[in-house]
């Protein structure tokens, strides 16, 4: 089956109590034990395990393998947020393991690696994911680890997936991808050769702006997915069941969604790149875009994101999305309403990122309103 097909079957299972079709909400904390003291329909107690955490799972792991999900054996495991599942996974190495991390990293990735994990004992190297030599150059004997996300934030460089996994898999260390921003609809990591998919399901997946989740997928037979399990269960960072119920309804249109945003992205970079007034525009499909080779071959589609710069500074930044008036000031991605942000702001006084870039989620209004819009604040 297609994906579209898989996105609007996935996870459900007919209620037999009632026969809805939309599964119920399940609420409870805690479900009944036999006579005998087994628990008949599976679940015990709901931060080890719940209907529609379950429901979720099921179909995540059908969209992240596609129709071969059933041989690929895959398991999702999700989260309250797409940090927590970012926290699970380094939380699964050891002490002295040495992990390798794009410089452009999200930024809360990037945090999280240098402030908390390098003092609980992990080593870290970031480094220009990009180029292959500098990844293979930062490989130590006790690299367990190699963090990739692409497309990246807020440059959209493009990573080398199968080129990276291959590199990692030379000296017996995992390959881990951050799909957020490409999602299983353009993108497919674990065919391209990673050994696990990290989601924050607040993005694309949910789509609506109003959940927060994330979510780890990799083959079930990985020992680091059951102990990243046994952190979900045990560290309790769950998602809520309506949470859940949320991102299912969500992942229904998902890839309805990802055409919209991507054509749409795609004629506004167009747009941009041929603007007098933008100096730069960073879109993976443009053919001027470094990674555009890359990006054409391990993606469906080149996504709903892209960044651009206005010349002049921070101010001449601000003034641009001062002026608009469909898009919205917020920071986060993924959308139905276009978002814009000045990232400059928002990571500090140590950013790298250019102060005159500003980075659109392009949504689903008409692209012509959001043509038209950008037109007038650049003016
Ligand atoms: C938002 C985001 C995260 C973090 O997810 P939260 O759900 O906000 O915790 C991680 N990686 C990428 C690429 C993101 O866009």
């Amino acid at each position: 089956m297609r994906i579209e097909t898989l996105a609007a079957h996935a996870g459900l299972a007919n209620d037999t109590a009632t026969g809805a079709v939309v599964p119920p909400i399940h609420l409870s904390t805690t479900f009944e034990r036999s006579a005998d003291g087994s628990f008949p329909h599976g679940y015990s107690y709901t931060r080890s395990d719940n209907p529609n955490r379950a429901a979720l799972e099921q179909c995540l792991c059908e969209l992240e393998a596609g129709a071969s999900w059933r041989e690929a054996g895959l398991s999702a495991v999700t989260f309250a947020s797409g940090m927590a599942a970012i926290m699970s996974v380094f939380q699964a190495l050891n002490p002295g393991d040495h992990v390798v991390a794009p410089t452009d990293a999200y930024y809360g990735t990037s945090v999280l690696l240098r402030d908390t994990f390098t003092r609980w004992g992990l080593q870290v190297s970031f480094v220009d994911m990009a180029d292959l030599t500098c990844v293979r150059a930062a490989l130590l004997p006790n690299t367990r680890l190699v963090w990739v996300e692409t497309p990246s934030n807020p440059l959209l460089k493009i990573t080398d997936i199968a080129g990276v996994s291959r590199i990692a898999h030379e000296v017996g260390a995992l390959c881990v991808c951050d799909n957020t921003w490409a999602t299983p609809v353009l993108q497919r990591p674990i065919a391209l050769g990673a050994d696990m998919v990290m989601h924050s399901t607040t993005k694309y997946l949910n789509g609506h702006g109003d959940v927060l989740g994330g979510a780890i997928i990799g083959p079930t037979q990985l020992p680091i997915i059951e102990r990243v399990r046994q952190l979900q269960r045990t560290g309790g960072a769950v998602p809520s069941p309506f949470d859940c119920w949320l991102v299912l309804r969500g992942l229904r249109t998902l890839p309805y969604r990802m055409r919209a945003h991507s054509d749409s992205a795609f004629a506004i970079a167009r747009f941009l790149a041929g603007h007098p007034s933008v100096r730069a525009t960073h879109y993976p499909g443009l053919e001027s875009h470094p990674g555009h080779a890359i990006a054409a071959r391990q993606m469906a589609l080149f996504g709903g994101m892209l960044s651009f710069q206005v010349g002049g500074g921070a101010q001449q930044a601000l003034g641009v999305a001062a002026r608009l008036r469909v898009v919205t000031r917020a920071t986060s991605l993924g959308s139905p309403e276009s978002l814009i942000e000045h990232r400059a702001s928002v990571e500090g006084p140590t950013t790298t990122t250019p102060q005159d870039l500003l980075r659109l989620s392009v949504g689903l209004e008409h692209v012509d309103d959001l043509l038209e819009d950008l037109d007038q604040a650049l003016a």
